[in-house]
């Protein structure tokens, strides 16, 4: 098989759409182009995201998120990614900027490599997909600038076809919740409640003391016993509950699957998958599973895990850790004709770096500029 066929199969199982084959050439056009010296260069700087609220879930509570921003810079243009760290997930801006030191992208110097570049990083060390997440959206964004097309178009997207986003209300005290709910009310479709603690009954019954919205319940892992968790579903379901993510462990499958057999609600898998391999594993677990872009190491897995999903029966739903305007534009793009969406993480912070998709009637929806569709709101220096 000539290299030129091997790549253009690649770029199939890359793209999936009707638009490969412009993609291929138009990449091959660009590339005759730019000049033989080009380079990739990869920088980066640690940013401190300052929530609005203190966030609370089964396990944690904070009011800061640390993240890392990325900038890979080709040929003039540069694109930007971003890596988000909430402390629970066990990656920090230190192992971050440590991963990306050891990054070395001077064996490729064709930037549409995108396969090869990404496993090239992705084998670098185990685990770190935040960071990985952070060389993967810059890539792509680079990639998308170059091109001059957004990427929910070059991956053939219908942007008619968005879910809305839900809006998290995590675990508090009754006036904190109505506070939270009344404070965003006419703004979206449908809230997004952590549970998972004692207080879930009580939690639901402050929730609907405010609205009357369609809830979906994150548990965290956090129910323990499968009869109690069914039962509690039941009694969700009468609330106005539309879906479960994550009831129990994410390696009890066993259970998990149980609770999915009888649930009257849809179950997400969230924790139980991360990455691509994880995707077949769940089919008979989990009615759907939760793609997000920092457990998965970017969009071109994410976009992999998507389709694998689909063809496996799993509904999909796309989430996101708090983070910019950056990372969720970027899961912006592959967001149109999922099941639910959850990417409300730049609308919990007060000092986002970035303008990108945006709020409109409770969707996340891209814009229409290239790549994953963003401008810098503030100077980053990028070192
Ligand atoms: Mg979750």
């Amino acid at each position: 098989m000539t290299t030129q066929r091997r790549n253009f199969i690649k770029s199939i199982a890359l793209l999936g759409g009707a638009t490969i084959i412009d993609f291929n050439l138009k990449a091959q056009s660009i590339m005759r182009k730019t000049s033989a010296n080009s380079k990739l260069q990869l920088r980066w700087a640690p940013y401190d995201l300052q929530m609005k609220h203190v966030f609370t879930i089964s396990n944690s509570s904070r009011k800061t998120t640390p993240v890392v921003l990325t900038s890979l810079t080709y040929d003039g243009v540069t694109g930007y990614g971003e890596a988000s760290l909430p402390p629970y997930l066990g990656e920090s801006q230190a192992s971050v900027m440590e991963f990306l030191k050891k990054i070395d992208l001077s064996g490729f110097s064709n930037p549409f490599h995108i396969e090869e570049i990404l496993q090239y990083v992705d084998k670098i060390a185990e685990n770190n997909t935040a960071a990985k997440a952070a060389v993967d959206i810059a890539l792509h964004d680079l990639l998308g600038k170059i091109m001059k097309q957004p990427w929910h178009k070059m991956w053939g997207l219908n942007t008619g076809k968005i879910p809305d986003t839900t809006y998290t209300i995590g675990i508090d005290t009754d006036d904190m919740i109505r506070t939270k709910v009344k404070e965003v009310e006419g703004q979206f479709n449908i809230l997004k409640v952590k549970l998972g603690t004692a207080d879930d009954k009580r939690i639901i019954k402050a929730v609907r003391s405010a609205t009357q919205l369609p809830i979906a319940i994150d548990a965290n892992q956090g129910w323990k016993d499968k009869h109690e968790a069914l039962d509690l579903i039941h009694w969700l379901k009468e609330q106005g509950v539309v879906m479960i993510e994550q009831p129990m462990g994410k390696y009890n499958l066993e259970d998990n699957a149980w609770i999915t057999e009888r649930s009257p609600l849809p179950v997400f898998g969230d924790e139980s998958v991360q990455r691509l391999r994880d995707v077949q594993k769940v089919k008979g677990v989990f009615t759907g599973i939760n793609i997000k872009l920092m457990k998965c190491t970017g969009l071109h897995e994410a976009w992999k895990m998507r389709n694998l999903a689909e063809s496996l029966g799993l509904k999909v739903m796309l989430g996101c850790m708090t983070e910019t305007s950056c990372a969720i534009s970027a899961a912006s793009q592959l967001v149109a004709g999922m099941d639910f969406a959850d990417l409300d993480g730049a609308l919990l912070i007060q000092n986002d770096a970035f303008d990108g998709a945006r709020l409109d009637k409770g969707k996340i929806v891209p814009t229409d500029e290239p790549g994953i569709g963003i401008k810098q709101k503030i100077k980053i220096d990028y070192k």
